[in-house]
Formats: structure tokens, sequence, C-alpha cells
């Protein structure tokens, strides 16, 4: 992923990055067929700490199973203890976790049972996704000519490697456009989400955001409903329309590495006063919060990474047993 990320956990042993390595022949490469996750860990108050880490497991091993995988060489408890010890033994602390899991041989007659899975976890500092101001000032948007999956065309609840060639049309048009970020609707033509985020909008003093039927299920967007309705907000999910948008007082987007941002414009309509919102505001430092380890929630959504066991590192994982989680092949 990175140069600095020295060691990628591949099935249960921590490998020298520059042996974890996939053939070019490879079914996964060619079909698309990589299930995958984006993790954050944050230098918070109590030290490094992850983000809704099983959350995220949890996520990538859903994801694994409606794409149709029967089995897998790992557990979502192993994947905890993998993540914690990528970060540890990169000596890392405010990061990007990417979990995938590919089929390492097999897969060539286009089904997932002739595949054989393995699992890797990589990590790299944390580098800015959006324009530096784009938390503040917010972003500039644009209805993106492309439409979102139909839910049985791709699988929107998974994270798989094939459904990003459409966030990556839409969001090279976007930029290429000179907006920021891309607004996809659904195959009715209601709003679904961004190319990599879940989205919000206030209006008539309560906050929406469309359901999930045809998007990932976000855990941001999650994280911000509890949060919006600990602070006495009434929320609603309910289908969107692209003029609901532009007539919004606020809107906002969302994910693990966007964070919250602002949209301040969508398709050359100013949104609302064309600055971040109250709201927005109040779910941004709500977040911020939570990450800094300062919010009551901190506890139960930042898992500490000196929480796990002690990495082991190893040049030849052929020589070395399984570590945690790493069970029977398929
Ligand atoms: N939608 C899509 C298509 C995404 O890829 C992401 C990023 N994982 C999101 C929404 C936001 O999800 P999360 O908050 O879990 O990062």
């Amino acid at each position: 992923m990175n140069d600095s990320a020295r060691f990628i956990w591949l099935d249960g042993t921590l490998l020298n990055a520059d042996e974890a390595t996939v053939p070019v022949m490879n079914a996964s490469l060619h079909y698309g067929l990589a299930i995958f996750e984006g993790i954050r860990c944050y230098e918070s108050a109590g030290g490094p700490a992850v983000f809704r880490l099983r959350e995220h497991m949890e996520r990538l091993v859903a994801s694994a199973h409606v794409i149709g995988f029967r089995s897998l060489p790992c557990d979502v408890d192993g994947l905890v203890v993998a993540a914690r010890q990528v970060v540890r033994a990169n000596e890392l602390t405010s990061c990007y976790i990417r979990p995938v899991i590919y089929l390492g041989e097999g897969g060539w007659n286009m089904t997932i049972d002739a595949g054989v899975p393995h699992v890797a976890i990589g990590a790299r500092p944390w580098t800015d996704f959006l324009p530096e101001d784009s938390v503040t000032r917010g972003i500039r948007a644009n209805v993106s000519s492309f439409t979102r999956h139909h839910p049985n065309i791709a699988m929107t609840k998974a994270k798989v490697a094939g459904n990003y060639t459409n966030s990556v049309l839409a969001r090279t048009e976007s930029l290429r456009l000179g907006f920021d970020e891309a607004i996809m609707l659904d195959p009715q033509g209601y709003v679904a989400e961004c190319t990599g985020e879940n989205l919000f909008l206030v209006r008539h003093g309560g906050l929406l955001s469309p359901p999930t039927a045809t998007t990932l299920e976000g855990i941001t967007r999650d994280s911000l409903l509890s949060l919006a309705s600990r602070l006495g907000l009434a929320t609603h999910e309910r289908q969107v329309t692209r003029d609901q948008l532009y007539l919004a007082d606020e809107v906002f987007m969302c994910g693990t590495a966007a964070e919250v941002v602002p949209v301040r414009e969508i398709d050359h309509r100013t949104i609302g006063k064309g600055v971040a919102g109250p709201v927005t505001r109040a779910l941004q430092s709500e977040f911020r919060a939570v990450i800094d380890g300062h919010h009551p929630l901190s506890r139960a959504w930042l898992d500490p990474i000196d929480g796990g066991l002690p990495a082991t590192v190893a040049n030849d994982r052929h020589d070395h047993p399984a570590e945690i989680g790493y069970g029977h092949g398929v």
C-alpha cells in the first residue's frame, strides 16, 4: 500500500511487505473479486485506537458471505487481533488499515467455489483524502452522470472490488469537471450515496438519510444516527430526490475516510448558506470527541491498539505456524 508499511499480515503471519505479493495471473485481480474494508486508527487520548474495529471486521466477513464465500481462513475475532498486530508492527499511530480477502488460487471458471480465499491486512499512515479545508469550508459536488448499482446487479452491501469501478468512474468524472465529489442516484433516480460516503441532509429541522437499500451500510452513518439521537435530533431514513438536496438547509457526507464533510454546493447550486450548518457542525464536533477519546461513546467505539496480543514477525510465512484466527483453508 505504501513504502512505509513494512509488515503485512497474510493468512495469519506478519510478512515483510515485499513478500506479501499476489501473482498477476490471479482471478480476483481479473474479475474484481476482492472483498475489502477501510478502517481508521486514531491517535486518541488513550493512545492509538481503532474506530469500530469489530464492526468493520464483521462487515468484511458479511461482504464475503454476500458474495458467496462458503468458508474463510479466519474469523472476526482473529481479524480484530490481526489488525492491531499490523498497526503495532508498523509502529503506526494515526493510520488507515486495509484488510482484503481475495482468491489466491483458482476461480478462473468464474465461481467462488473453485478458488482458495486468502486474507491480508495492510496499513499506511493517514493522509487526507479530500481537500484540506473541506471539513471546515465544505466541498462542491455534482450529481453524477453514472447511476449507483441496481441491488440485483451488484451486491451493494458487499464491499467488493468490482463494485468500485462505478465509484471510480463517477469520482474521476467529478474531479475532471472541477468538483470535489460525486453524488450518485440509484436506478430509480433517488439519491443513493457518494462514491465512498453516505449522505445526510437537514431540512425543516429534521435530519434525513436515504435508506440503505441501494447503498453500503456505512459505519460512520450508523454512528452519526446514534450521535444525532443522543443530541435529541429527529432522524429519518427516507427516499430523497435530487431537488430535495438542492433545497436542503444542510447536506453533508460521511465515511471512514471523509469523516463528516459539509457539502456547500451541488450542481452549481448553493446549499443553505453555503457554509457548514449548525447540525453538521454539531455532529462533526461529537464525532471528533468520540475519536479523540473524550466522548461517552469513545469507550464502546474505540479499540485500543495495545489491547491485543504481541505481534510476531516472520520472514517466511511457510516456516511459521498459523497464528490467531487462521484456521482451515478451503
Ligand atoms: N458508501 C460506500 C460505497 C463506501 O465505500 C463507503 C466507505 N466504506 C461508505 C459508503 C461509508 O461507509 P463507512 O462509514 O463504513 O466508511
